[in-house]
C-alpha cells in the first residue's frame, strides 16, 4: 500500500512541470480564462501559468499551487522570479 506518491526531486523536472500544466487546466476548466489577481483586482486573461502558494524555498515544493495570469500577477508572487532560470 503506497499512501502518496514520492515528493518529486527538488529542482524543475517535467514532472513539476506537468503539474503546473494541469492546475492550469483544472482552474480553465472550472473557472475560464480568468485570473483571480494577485494585488490587483481579478481580471480575464489568456495567458495563466501556476505558481506556488508558498516559495519552493520556503518547502512549498510540492504543495498546493495557484493559477495567476503570466503578464500581469504570476511576476510579482510570492515566490518570486522563479520562471526566469528555465
Ligand atoms: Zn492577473
Amino acid at each position: 500500500m503506497i499512501p502518496f506518491p514520492p515528493p518529486p526531486p527538488r529542482n524543475r523536472t517535467s514532472a513539476e512541470r506537468h503539474r503546473r500544466a494541469a492546475a492550469v487546466a483544472r482552474h480553465v476548466a472550472q473557472f475560464g480564462a480568468w485570473c483571480p489577481g494577485y494585488g490587483v483586482p481579478s481580471h480575464t486573461s489568456r495567458d495563466l501559468t501556476a505558481d506556488h502558494v508558498i516559495a519552493r524555498s520556503l518547502g512549498g515544493e510540492d504543495g498546493e499551487l495557484r493559477v495567476l495570469c503570466r503578464a500581469n500577477c504570476g511576476s510579482r508572487g510570492a515566490s518570486g522570479r522563479q520562471g526566469a532560470n528555465a
